[in-house]
């Protein structure tokens, strides 16, 4: 099946193109496979790109911030995309390091922002239901469910979290063996008898719930097709207990599917996770689009909350390009937090356990306590 005619969200697919706005943002090394010229690498201290001594102090990088007006593209004569001069502009500019007299950068190339510290909560509710959406897959979806709902349950924070992937990779992430359960979110969204409270299985984590799946959901897209408002079936069984949590984090699988129509039809907003890299790029505009027409035709009050960067490695060049290029299409919803690469998220996979129980003190687990915070502020 598509997302079409079947999930009332679009007619015939239509495919935005990406190339557009990765153009648009500058980013003509995207769209040719060339690595980037030698004038866009600024030293950053770290041990790659200090080792092929490229480029000079980047004590003018902190040049114009991005203009988010579009660098057109620029060909020569072979027809090849060469860099624009706003591709020379703003890059550096994004992923310079700060000198001594300067605010202090992130990754995002923008100033960090000071986020206040959460207030402390003596009620709870109702709760600000988020789709961690994508539908590439290996992106981060899972891993930012289940470790920004670990880091807001320490900031006193009720989390209900919804595995909402036949692959139940939340679940196992969190030790529920959900291929031996008899109810999961399948029932609870199929099956009249079966209540929230018959699903819902606590996790290790005060405060953090699980309304699990495996691989019975996968049936579900095809059986709710019949279904009388198919859209708002998940929203329908998570109702009764929106008043109990403070958010709820739903984790979508890697689809537009119905399934994952019915994450954003009933999410106040989505957080879009993507791999810092060009690849990831390629989809965006898709699910852009598909966000868009949700909130027109099925639920007005949808927002972007924000783009995340996963998988970021601020030793190349080219992690730190596609950041920029997400930054100068997304500005501001971009959060500051990045995720950086490490091999302790496969870890706590198997582990069973968030990163903040797994490594508390680990640079991953207080990036996930920062972007907590960036949640809770926004
Ligand atoms: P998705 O849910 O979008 O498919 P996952 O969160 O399951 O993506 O991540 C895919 C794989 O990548 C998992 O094995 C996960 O452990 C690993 N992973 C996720 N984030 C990171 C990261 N920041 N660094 C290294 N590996 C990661
Ligand atoms: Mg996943």
């Amino acid at each position: 099946m598509t997302t079409g005619d079947e999930v009332g969200v679009s007619g015939p697919m239509s495919y935005p193109d990406d190339a557009a706005w990765i153009a648009a943002a500058g980013a003509t090394r995207a769209l040719d496979t060339v690595p980037p010229p030698p004038s866009s690498q600024v030293p950053t201290g770290s041990p790659v790109d200090s080792a092929d001594g490229a480029g000079s102090p980047a004590d003018d990088g902190a040049a114009a911030p991005p203009t988010g007006e579009a660098a057109q593209p620029d060909l020569d004569a072979s027809g090849a995309l060469r860099p624009t001069p706003g591709d020379q502009e703003v890059v550096p500019a994004l992923i310079s390091k700060p000198g001594p007299g300067d605010s202090e950068l992130g990754p995002t190339g923008r100033v960090r922002r000071t986020i206040p510290e959460p207030a402390v909560l003596n009620s709870h509710g109702p709760a600000r239901v988020i789709a961690m959406c994508n539908q590439k897959g290996g992106v981060g979806k899972t891993t930012t469910t289940l470790n920004l709902g670990a880091a807001l349950a320490e900031y006193g924070r009720r989390v209900l979290l919804v595995d909402l992937d036949p692959q139940g990779a939340l679940s196992a992430g969190l030790g529920v063996p959900a291929h031996e359960l008899d109810r999961t979110i399948y029932n609870l969204m199929l099956e009249r008898n079966t209540s929230i409270t018959d699903v819902l299985v606590p996790t290790r984590i005060p405060g953090m719930d699980l309304l699990p799946a495996n691989i019975d959901l996968s049936a579900a897209e095809v059986q709710l097709i019949n279904e009388v408002g198919r859209e708002h079936t998940l929203a329908r069984a998570l109702r009764p207990m929106l008043h109990e949590y403070d958010y709820v984090l739903i984790d979508c699988q890697p689809s537009l599917g119905l399934l994952t129509v019915n994450a954003l039809a009933c999410a106040h907003g989505v957080i879009m996770p993507v791999a810092a890299e060009f690849f990831s790029l390629r989809g965006v505009a898709l699910l852009v689009d598909t966000i868009d027409k949700v909130k027109d035709r099925i639920n007005p009050d949808l927002e972007v909350d924000g783009v995340l960067v996963t998988m970021f490695d601020g030793r190349t060049v080219h992690a730190r390009d596609v950041v920029a290029m997400l930054v100068q299409r997304f500005g501001d919803e971009v959060y500051d937090t990045v995720i950086s690469r490490t091999v302790k998220f496969p870890e706590t996979t198997v582990a069973g356990e968030p990163i903040t129980t797994y490594a508390p003190t680990s640079p991953a687990a207080d990036a996930f306590r920062t972007l907590a915070r960036e949640v809770i502020a926004r």
